[in-house]
């Protein structure tokens, strides 16, 4: 590589490839990665550095305590979704959300949708076993087919280049539907061979990720010393980090210190997701960890509430929201400014998680269970959780 695209802390957009790297599927065949990589390194980008840059701008107000961050989406978007139905219909559901809680909010609400590059998962199990056949767990349409046969479950470069297609199409018809106050765009960096050939310099030579506006660091792959945290540290973009059970204060201040050596208003994006059990106990710790560093501190209800019923996977939104009310109330006693929520909703009346105004009962999820991935609120459930924030906003 010439030496002079080479960061003066040795970051470069494939440094990565020297850290272990979890999550990661199998590809069969390197060279056709290769091939994959070069074609999406002359590929467009999928939003312009301009935008990435001007929601990192919007952040930094959060960071100092004005404002909210609305952000959310599928958990996992899919190669079948019908594209142009599906981003009027976030459209629809954030103006809907934004009703509630623009009113109540001091400052602003920043609006982030997960869409336009959601296609990778991080899974528990590499494997998921049907009557006896074990096959490699579905990783999302970049990577794999849901399909339980072996074909579909192969993982193939090629899905990333159409990933990328997708993508590029769902963030011009969200841009034209949305044209006014926008609605950016964010996904979970995990694919890095996606993400490295995305990576772009602006004109004052500073890389970006052109994938997304903001993308975060999940839960799985946030090792201080793995390859995800080393692609994220060398980018622009708003960064955010899923801050599950298993984190400790003390690696939460080597992240930040990685993440951000600088200390930039509203360069990252804590995400807490312990569970409505156990936020009480695990927050305030972290918190008191990088209390002083002008991060940026939201929830999400989602991950930590979830339970297993045989094979489904169960979300409650009495815990969704009691997780929410303990993140203001815990962020207030602590002085902390509760600066957001992410969440996992469609804009369908799926019937995913139980409570509120959806299915009364586990019996009742089969009815429109839609997911590729975990259960999300549906439109009603995710209008009501905004009116219920903008009450504690208020
Ligand atoms: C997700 O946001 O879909 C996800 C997998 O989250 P986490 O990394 O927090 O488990
Ligand atoms: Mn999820």
């Amino acid at each position: 590589m010439n030496a002079t695209l080479v960061s003066a802390d040795g970051w470069f957009p494939s440094s990565w490839r020297s850290r272990p790297a979890r999550q990661m599927p199998s590809y069969g065949d390197p060279a056709a990665v290769a091939q994959v990589e070069t074609r999406l390194g002359s590929a467009p980008p999928v939003v312009a550095i301009d935008d990435a840059a001007s929601l990192r701008g919007a952040l930094a107000a959060l960071a100092e305590g004005r404002g909210f961050l609305l952000q959310g989406g599928d958990c996992a978007e899919s190669f079948d979704d019908p594209v142009a139905e599906q981003v009027a219909g976030i459209v629809d559901l954030f103006d809907a959300m934004a009703a509630r809680l623009s009113p109540v909010v001091n400052g602003g609400l920043i609006e982030v949708a997960r869409i336009a590059g959601q296609f990778a998962k991080p899974r528990s199990a590499q494997h998921e076993e049907h009557d006896g056949l074990s096959l490699p767990a579905y990783r999302g349409d970049i990577v794999n087919g849901i399909g339980f046969d072996a074909r579909s479950r192969q993982a193939d470069p090629q899905r990333m280049i159409r990933a990328h297609m997708q993508s590029v199409g769902t963030a011009a018809s969200l841009a034209a539907v949305r044209a006014g106050q926008p609605i950016f765009t964010s996904h979970e960096a995990l694919l890095l061979p996606y993400e490295e050939p995305l990576t772009r310099r602006d004109c004052n030579g500073r890389w970006w990720a052109t994938s997304g506006h903001m993308l975060w660091l999940g839960d799985r792959t946030r090792h201080v010393d793995g390859a995800h945290v080393e692609y994220l540290r060398g980018i622009e973009n708003v960064v955010g980090v899923k801050c599950g059970p298993s984190l400790k204060a003390d690696d939460l201040k080597l992240l930040v210190d990685r993440l951000d050596p600088l200390g930039q208003s509203g360069k990252l994006v804590l995400i807490a997701r312990f569970g409505a059990r156990r936020i009480e106990e695990l927050l305030p710790p972290l918190l008191r960890a990088v209390r002083g560093r002008p991060v940026v501190w939201i929830v999400d209800p989602m991950h930590g509430n979830t339970s297993m019923a045989g094979k489904r996977k169960v979300r409650r939104l009495p815990d969704i929201l009691e997780e929410i009310d303990a993140f203001f109330s815990i962020c207030a006693s602590e002085g902390v400014h509760p600066a957001g929520v992410h969440l996992e909703m469609s804009a369908l009346d799926v019937t995913e998680c139980i409570g509120g105004r959806g299915p009364a009962s586990i019996d009742e999820l089969d009815r429109n269970w839609l997911t590729a991935c975990d259960p999300r609120l549906n439109r009603t459930q995710a209008i009501d959780l905004a009116a219920h924030v903008a009450a504690l906003i208020r």
